[in-house]
């Protein structure tokens, strides 16, 4: 694989100042994007992060093209991030071991030059997430920005002109508005709800793990069948089956594999392998018991998993909830604070980048005197699309656990990962630009106004967990009405 050379780049345009002062709160993909695009639409910014340092825990994950757009700006970190990412190519076995797909490249509809339909290759990335943290790190200290670690908020306050925070130590933080991107159990659910939302369980746990490469290749069996073609800088590889599907992925350095699997109660919440105690052996015995047996790659590859790397994480669930804003507008939700994702959308961290762009956008065209507008028209702009971005999630749960294993040797293309056009063609900066003063109009005045980032012909419905478990469990696939693809 030719070598990325990082050149020179022109440097990042700064908006003007706008007086906006914003304290965000975690320092996660979506906190750390919400302070890069703050700073470039002309906000002061402050960040604050509970840890004592940026975590160096997670495995991977994909970016999309729509997320990607928000690189657009920061040449230099887009560099980067193409540097530090792979665009794996994509296999996929059926749980009987049969070959569905090899080293194929993943595409999607798209349309030429000339206005005509194709399938090609999208501007799609996996990312190590440690990784592409550090690589926003880098763009925060070249601008002069500084996470202040060790700063753990306990509750978020408002007055009508400030948002605040209170630290675990008593001290009392303000700005014109707070951005809570504190993950899944954020503290700004009493803010926001009026009490505080507990995340539940969505059903599904996932086993997984991530080491270096060197570990798989000491067992040259899975070295080969695991193995990057030439030019391929990853290859990830998909098992799918009743109740339970495995994907993996390779890069030059480091292999990981994570295992959906049905919730046994014993799985936990954290990121960190320590509080989980999980054993090779549990995963095995997790697939003999949803397949009836385990394939011997697989078997040979979980045998080898360094334990002390295993986490068998419980995937955490709230129901879209449509307020991400607090009653007077100081503190706004955004990430895994305002929206959970199960881990087969490939949305997560895709959608938290896009509320940070749109965010950054709606305070710039509001301006000072205007904030609760602002995150108000973003609350509006951005709910419906991230409740069709998580029904995406068990979606492909379903089309990965739910096969018609008969139609799959005939049409082994379908397991292919799809991303939706209305998901990769979105660019949530010209959206917010383009929709802000009729979305404007509609909450103050009524005015008639319908989200066009949601898949065409879909008119929004709301929806519960409970209701797509039901669909899932009956075998079937999950569909609405629109265009999805
Ligand atoms: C350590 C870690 C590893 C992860 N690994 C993966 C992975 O491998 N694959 C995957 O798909 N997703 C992973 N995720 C989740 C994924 O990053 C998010 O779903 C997505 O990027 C949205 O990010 P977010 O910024 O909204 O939330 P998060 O990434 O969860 O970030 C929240 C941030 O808020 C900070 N925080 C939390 N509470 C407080 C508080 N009270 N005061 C101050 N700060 C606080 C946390 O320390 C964290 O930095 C991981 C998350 C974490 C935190």
């Amino acid at each position: 694989m030719a070598e990325k050379v990082l050149t020179s780049f022109t440097v990042v345009e700064k908006m003007q100042d706008t007086g906006i002062e914003v304290i965000i709160v975690g320092a996660g993909i979506g906190g750390l994007w919400a302070a890069l695009e703050c700073w470039r639409n002309g906000h002061k910014v402050r960040i604050l992060d509970k840890t004592k340092g940026p975590e160096t825990n997670g495995d991977f994950f994909t970016l999309n093209p729509a997320a990607c757009k928000a690189f657009k700006h920061w040449p230099q970190m887009k560099a980067e991030h193409e540097k530090a990412a792979c665009r794996p190519s994509f296999s996929c076995f059926q749980c009987d071991g049969t070959s569905l797909l090899s080293h194929e490249r993943i595409t999607s509809q798209t349309t030429d030059e000339m206005g005509v339909t194709v399938e090609a290759e999208l501007d799609t990335w996996r990312h190590l997430r440690p990784k592409l943290q550090q690589v926003l790190l880098r763009q925060l200290q070249r601008i002069g920005l500084s996470i202040e670690y060790g700063s753990c908020v306990t509750g978020y306050e408002e007055t009508l002109d400030k948002g605040f925070v209170i630290l675990d130590d008593g001290s009392r933080l303000e700005a014109g508005v707070v951005i809570a991107a504190d993950g899944i159990g954020t503290k700004s659910g009493q803010m926001v709800l009026g009490h505080t939302l507990r995340a539940r369980s969505s059903g599904s746990a996932v086993y997984r793990c991530a080491y270096p490469v060197e570990v798989l290749d000491t067992d040259l069996i899975l070295s080969e069948h695991f193995r990057l073609y030439d030019g391929e800088g990853g290859a990830s590889e998909m098992w799918i089956g009743p109740k339970l599907h495995l994907i993996t992925t390779r890069n030059t350095e480091t292999f990981s594999w994570a295992m959906t699997h049905r919730d046994n109660g014993m799985s936990s919440e954290s990121w960190h392998s320590t509080s989980t105690p999980c054993q090779p052996a549990d995963a095995i015995k997790a697939i003999e018991n949803a397949w009836g047996n385990c394939p011997d790659i697989l078997k040979r590859m979980i045998e080898i998993t360094p334990a002390d790397t295993l986490l068998d994480f419980k995937i955490m669930w709230r129901d879209p909830n449509p307020t991400w804003t607090s009653p007077l507008g100081r503190v706004v939700q955004l990430g895994d604070a305002a929206h959970t994702f199960v881990p087969s959308s490939g949305n997560g961290a895709n959608q938290a980048i896009e509320d940070a762009v749109s965010l950054a956008c709606c305070l710039k065209i509001a301006g000072q005197q205007d904030i609760p507008t602002a995150v108000r028209v973003h609350n509006l702009l951005r709910f419906e699309r991230v409740s069709c971005a998580q029904i995406t999630g068990f979606q492909n749960q379903a089309n990965r656990e739910n096969a018609h294993w008969d139609l799959l040797a005939s049409h082994p293309e379908s397991v292919k990962p799809k991303l939706g056009r209305w998901i990769w063609e979105h660019d949530a900066e010209d959206y917010a630009n383009d929709n802000y003063a009729n979305a404007c109009q509609k909450l103050l005045c009524s005015a008639a106004f319908g989200n066009t980032n949601i898949p065409p012909g879909y008119k929004y419905r709301p929806w519960n967990i409970d209701q797509l478990l039901e669909m899932m469990e009956s075998g079937d696939p999950i569909v609405f009405d629109g265009d999805w693809n």
